[in-house]
């Protein structure tokens, strides 16, 4: 999971954009970066670290121009280090100069990387953001094709997630995958200034007034002419297919104040608590207690629709980060301990529903479960916003193998004992896609192992 951020005719554009960066900051947090151009030079700078440590006021001022992209990484392709971070930058030979940032995953990476070696192109990291970078100016550079006509051919070979933004001196390109799978929201500051970005949240506190989807498949190109939207860059290409969001965009990643797929991301997770609280009709309960923050609109969904008290009885430490996005078990594990505490003298002789969007490797929740009981709940119930995480993700999140899973491994009724909870429920699957106005644009193969797209890597894993 990785954020990204374009913006179009506005001065100081790499201020600018830091701004939205920041706003996406959850999204990654291994490193981050940026190129901007001047209309003349695209210059570039990234680094591992956060994006208020890497663009101090020095390092912007060294980022002239009105047009940049930036990018907030997440490490699921390419190890975490800093060739691997994005942007990537190309000079061609016919003399055009790119930078593109992308979030997703490619999963025919092995084979369009095959491809492009054997017409002697090099590569200087393992990240799909080059690979997409590399092919579009192989068909520019090598084959003569404009811009949008090699982003088309590259669509009609790459398969997998891509939200991407795409710079030359000039002009701002932004295209997505045929199905959507990461979410992508552009608009128009007052002063006219263009700004895309992966989550609303980014564009709301660039005061970006009406927001869109970038279109599947579609791309859209910004320049002095104006803005121009190619609708559907694989029209020649493909049957109309469904779009596959991310359900876990709407349940744990996104910022609970963004707005994409045509949902506003509190409500679903509102809707998820209530059907998760329809389930526990019988339940008595004394207080809802989410775990913070992805869990908090569950929470309270759950709260009122069960008619009981919320609670903010676990406090989270909010300078160590979010647990699920630390690449190493080890560092995990830490950061769960020094991430949450519990409100002295509040959990004593109490019954308590544990509130939490996931389980994926079990270990979170089985510190958490201890905690609650050490401070002297008499009863924990835990209860589960998604169905049960049995499969990995090859498109952008980081699940590498179904044995990390939990699910995957051992059954409900052992997770409930080894969670140390007196009950344990997960939200069934027909309960989920009905929490979402369209059921049918999502993927929710991290469930069901049904994958919309195929690889060599999903056949492995079967
Ligand atoms: S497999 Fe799961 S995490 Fe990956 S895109 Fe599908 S729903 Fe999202």
């Amino acid at each position: 999971m990785c954020g990204i951020l374009g913006i179009y005719g506005k001065n100081n554009a790499a201020s600018v954009a830091a701004t939205g960066m920041f706003a996406e900051q959850h999204r990654g947090q291994e490193s981050c970066g940026m190129a901007v151009s001047d209309g003349k030079v695209i210059r570039l700078r990234k680094k591992m670290g956060l994006v208020k440590e890497v663009f101090t006021e020095e390092t912007l001022h060294e980022l002239p121009g009105t047009l940049a992209i930036g990018h907030v990484r997440y490490p699921t392709k390419g190890s975490a280090t800093e060739f691997n971070s994005q942007p990537h930058l190309v000079e061609t030979l016919a003399g055009p100069c790119f930078a593109l940032a992308s979030n997703g995953d490619i999963v025919n990476y092995k084979e369009i990387r095959n491809y492009l070696e054997d017409r002697q192109v090099y590569f200087n990291s393992d990240n799909d953001g080059e690979l997409l970078l590399k092919f579009i100016a192989y068909k520019v550079d090598r084959e003569g094709l404009d811009i949008p006509s090699a982003i088309k051919e590259m669509m009609a070979k790459i398969k997998g997630a891509y939200s991407s933004v795409l710079i030359t001196r000039n002009e701002l390109y932004m295209f997505r995958d045929p199905y959507s799978i990461r979410p992508m929201v552009w608009g128009k500051t007052k002063d006219g200034a263009v700004v895309v970005a992966s989550e609303s949240c980014a564009l709301d506190t660039l005061y970006v007034t009406e927001r869109k989807e970038v279109p599947s498949a579609g791309i859209i190109r910004v320049n002095e002419q104006g803005i121009e939207v190619f609708e559907n860059g694989l029209h020649n290409y493909r049957e109309t297919l469904n779009q596959c969001h991310c359900i876990f965009e709407q349940i744990y990643f996104s910022r609970p104040d963004s707005h994409h797929f045509h949902e506003n991301v509190y409500e679903v997770r509102e809707k998820i608590g209530a059907s998760l609280a329809e389930l526990d009709k019988d339940l008595e309960i004394d207080y809802v207690v989410p775990v913070p923050d992805s869990s908090n609109f569950i929470g309270m969904g759950y709260a009122k629709y069960k008619n009981v008290p919320l609670s903010w009885g676990l406090i989270r430490n909010h300078y160590v980060g979010r647990t699920f996005i630390k690449p190493e078990q080890t560092i995990r594990d830490e950061s769960v301990r020094q991430k949450f505490n519990v409100l002295p003298n509040f959990f004593e002789g109490k019954k308590i529903v544990l509130i939490d969007d996931s389980i994926v490797r079990g270990t979170t929740i089985r510190k958490i479960v201890d905690l609650i009981k050490l401070a002297g709940a008499s009863e924990i119930h835990l209860r589960i916003g998604s169905p049960q995480v049995k499969f990995s993700c090859f498109y952008g999140i980081d699940t590498p193998t179904k044995e990390e899973l939990v699910a995957n491994q051992y059954p409900m009724e052992e997770i409930r004992k080894m969670s140390g909870a007196d009950t344990l429920t997960h939200l069934p699957i027909e309960a989920l896609r009905k929490c979402v106005s369209e059921p049918h644009n999502y993927c929710y193969a991290c469930f069901t192992g049904d994958y919309p797209i195929r690889n060599e890597e999903y056949e492995r894993s079967k």
